[in-house]
């Protein structure tokens, strides 16, 4: 296929065998890691945990990426979807909440047939930087129920700089209209375990507060009631942050309650994150090897 799956739009021929894009990657999807996994947010993993299948890239580039390993150098096991499929049944026979997929645009076409050969019986999450493009977020309808995306940046600068993205505001504030058009406000079950909806996540930066209260500015502005947060400070410098000086150290607790009081002050409903998980031991071992 001649490739434009995500905002960069590159036009590259992609075919199974052949990688092109800024994403070099081919259309086989390729993972790093598929198990259930316990560090997402209460109504996401539950008690028994998401099952997450971690793909290899991304349709952003953060500098600061903690899975740098899996989303900028693209290191994974390459899978079918056919084999996709039979994953799905396996996490879903371990009893986890849900099926996750974590950075999955860049392989969308194969990831469609795995839901075409089996649909599962619990919800199916969509687990996304949020730039995305609004054509082919159309294409999950009917498979996607909820929408996992981050909301990253107020301001097209930072965004084009720390992650690679341009026009970001725009095309990341289109992309959240249409998952909420999609699925609406996130809702539960009795157990407080989500079954359909959007959460929205926003990583707090260290230097950058005002860059988060802005993000919440814009999203309550665009979305009101409808909108759920999830308020992350677990930044902690992976990837290349450390050739960045303002984003060479972890938040403090004060760049953190700043955030989260404006976020009360607007009355935003979401989650926010005790400053203990801002370490290295939350992120997966990744095996490669996709089981
Ligand atoms: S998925 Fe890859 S090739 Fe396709 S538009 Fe995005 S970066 Fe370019």
């Amino acid at each position: 296929m001649i490739c434009k799956l995500c905002p960069h739009k590159c036009g590259a021929l992609r075919t199974k065998d052949t990688s092109g894009g800024k994403c070099s990657l081919t259309l086989t999807p390729k993972v790093a890691r598929i198990a259930p996994h316990f560090w997402e947010e209460p109504p996401i993993s539950g008690a028994r945990g998401s099952g997450a299948v971690f793909f290899s890239g991304c349709t952003l580039s953060c500098v600061y990426c903690q899975n740098y390993e899996i989303s900028a150098e693209n290191r994974g096991t390459p899978i079918t979807a056919k084999e996709l499929s039979e994953e799905y049944k396996r996490l879903e026979a371990m009893g986890v909440h849900n099926i996750n997929l974590v950075s999955a645009t860049q392989f969308l076409p194969e990831i469609i047939k795995s839901f075409e050969i089996y649909k599962p019986n619990i919800p199916v999450v969509y687990n996304t930087g949020g730039f995305e493009r609004v054509e082919t977020l159309k294409a999950l309808e009917g498979i996607v129920d909820i929408y996992l995306p981050d909301f990253k940046y107020s301001d097209d600068k930072l965004a084009l700089e720390y992650s690679g993205a341009e026009n970001y505001v725009e095309t990341s504030l289109s992309a959240l209209s249409e998952m909420i058009r999609q699925k609406g406000k996130l809702s539960l079950d009795d157990n407080g375990i989500a079954q359909k909806g959007v959460l929205v996540r926003h990583l707090v930066l260290p230097n950058h507060t005002r860059n988060s209260i802005e993000v919440l500015n814009i999203l309550k502005e665009n979305f009101g009631d409808l909108l759920t947060l999830s308020l992350m400070g677990q930044y902690t410098p992976c990837g290349k942050a450390c050739e960045h000086q303002k984003l060479s150290r972890k938040i403090t607790k004060r760049e953190y309650q700043k955030v989260l009081c404006h976020l009360l002050d607007l009355e935003i409903e979401g989650y926010s994150q005790e400053l203990t998980s801002a370490t290295t031991e939350y992120i997966p071992q990744w095996d490669f090897e996709a089981k």
